[in-house]
């Protein structure tokens, strides 16, 4: 089984192209694919409609047979889809674990993205005996922090989210770590047209008598206009990582209310990751593929045949893995944890970054907005790089049907398109 991570390239590219020369080719890239991840297959949760609604999270939440505890962003009521959700979600396990266990206990821990390490460091501090285990060859999970022109390259999650009373800011002002304010109005390229539009159909959503059922697309005009469409992309497939007909109402409604600025972190999200990691030891390119459990414990079983016995087992493994069924349970989860599992949805976000030899682009803005008629929801948001780093980069996303698309394609088709769509904002 393979146990490297999302794809990352780093090469400059060979294509030449015509148009506006400033557009120059980029020097370097980085390119994220996070649905060919084995270990991801999705960036992250949304809520699909159902009959569930936002208790599917509750549901995947719950312990099963005071053996078996479930973590990780999906399994976040408060704050799904986010770093500091995974976090909280780790410290709840790890709080019902406690309740649960005899003093001493060993616990398992699944997985060392921010829920996995939240947990074992609240369990460690209370004298417990931890294993964790890593499939990957890394720690972090979806939190990924590479390197292009000097800068911190998020692969993962690039911002903290509200970051007023956020615990990710509690940590990034312990370890003196700088942040940098983004300003998502400071944009240029915006359709303010299509937003105020966009806006008014919004306010339907909260008319929906069926949140959990009602998709966002219902509420929305079944054939959009181009600008439209682009901002449509920009508030659900770039943000939820799902297109409004895969979305259920309350997917915009679910979780606490963000306060305070977003944040990006100039020196990387990874020394958040190592702060709440502290010394504590993970066990990498251990693949876990089946986890036994029953009155007496776990046993945990690994690609290679191997096996750990513990007292009680945390799972953090995100929605897209626990869907794809690549772990074994024995007995076979209960209903209500597979309805949960099978309600929730597994979004997909990629980013592309580029390093150019200089900015050609507005240098001055947080957000460069783009609305391609011909093809309204690919390249549609960048971040200027330059702006946040004081570097030459450009960080491109795609979500939803788009990111889907681009995942099928090489790295050199991939960056051509964004190069395609610079050349024409750029023109
Ligand atoms: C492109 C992208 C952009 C994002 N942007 C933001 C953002 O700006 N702000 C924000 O707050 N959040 C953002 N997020 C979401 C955030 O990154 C996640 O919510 C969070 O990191 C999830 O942490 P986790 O611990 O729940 O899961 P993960 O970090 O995925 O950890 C799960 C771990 O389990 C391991 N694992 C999986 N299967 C197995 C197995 N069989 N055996 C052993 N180990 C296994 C994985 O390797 C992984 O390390 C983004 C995510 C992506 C992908």
């Amino acid at each position: 089984m393979a146990v490297t991570g999302t794809v990352a390239s780093c090469k400059p590219s060979t294509t030449t192209r015509r148009g506006n020369p400033a557009v120059r080719e980029p020097v370097a890239y980085l390119r994220t694919s996070w649905s060919n991840d084995p270990f991801a297959r999705c960036s992250y949760s949304y809520l699909a409609p159902s009959s569930l609604g936002a208790r599917a999270r509750t549901m995947l939440a719950a312990p099963v047979g005071d053996r078996l505890y479930f973590a990780g962003e999906t399994t976040s009521s408060e704050a799904p889809s986010t770093a500091h959700g995974a976090l909280e979600s780790g410290r709840r396990a790890a709080r019902q674990v406690i309740d649960a266990a005899e003093e001493g206990e060993h616990i398992v821990i699944i997985g060392s993205g921010f829920s996995g390490l939240g947990c074992a460091r609240a369990l460690v501090d209370e004298d417990y005996q931890v294993t964790v285990l890593e499939g990957r060859d890394r720690i972090g999970g979806r939190i990924w922090t590479q390197h292009i022109a000097g800068v911190p390259a998020e692969m993962g999650a690039s911002w903290i989210h509200g970051s007023s009373g956020n615990v990710m800011t509690r940590i990034l002002k312990e370890i003196g770590d700088p942040s940098y304010t983004f300003d998502y109005d400071n944009v240029t390229g915006e359709d303010d047209q299509a937003m105020r539009e966009l806006a008014r159909y919004e306010a339907k959503l909260e008319d929906a008598e069926d949140p959990n059922e009602t998709t966002v697309a219902s509420v929305m005009p079944r054939d959009p206009s181009a600008a439209l469409r682009t901002a449509l992309n920009i508030n659900y497939p770039l943000e939820y990582a799902a297109e409004p007909r895969q979305l259920s109402v309350m997917a915009t409604l679910e979780g606490r209310d963000l306060k305070g600025p977003d944040l990006l972190l100039p020196r990387g999200y990874d020394r958040i990751l190592a702060q709440v990691r502290g010394g504590i030891p993970v066990r990498m390119r251990h693949v876990v593929t089946g986890i036994q459990y029953g009155r007496d414990g776990v046993t945990v079983t690994l690609w290679d045949g191997n096996t750990v016995q513990a007292d009680r087992a945390v799972i953090t493994v995100p929605i897209g893995v626990l869907k794809a069924a690549t772990i074994d349970f024995e007995p076979t989860l209960p209903d209500a944890k597979q309805e949960a599992i099978k309600a929730l949805g597994a979004g997909l976000l990629d980013k592309l970054w580029l390093e150019f030899p200089k900015p050609f682009w507005d240098k001055d803005v947080d957000v460069i907005e783009w609305f391609d008629p011909k093809n309204p929801n690919l390249w549609s948001w960048w971040v200027n790089g330059y702006k946040a780093f004081g570097k030459p980069v450009l960080l491109g996303l795609n979500g939803g049907d788009q990111a889907h698309r681009l995942a099928r394609a090489s790295d050199d088709e991939v960056v051509d398109s964004a190069m395609r769509a610079l050349q024409h904002m750029y023109s």
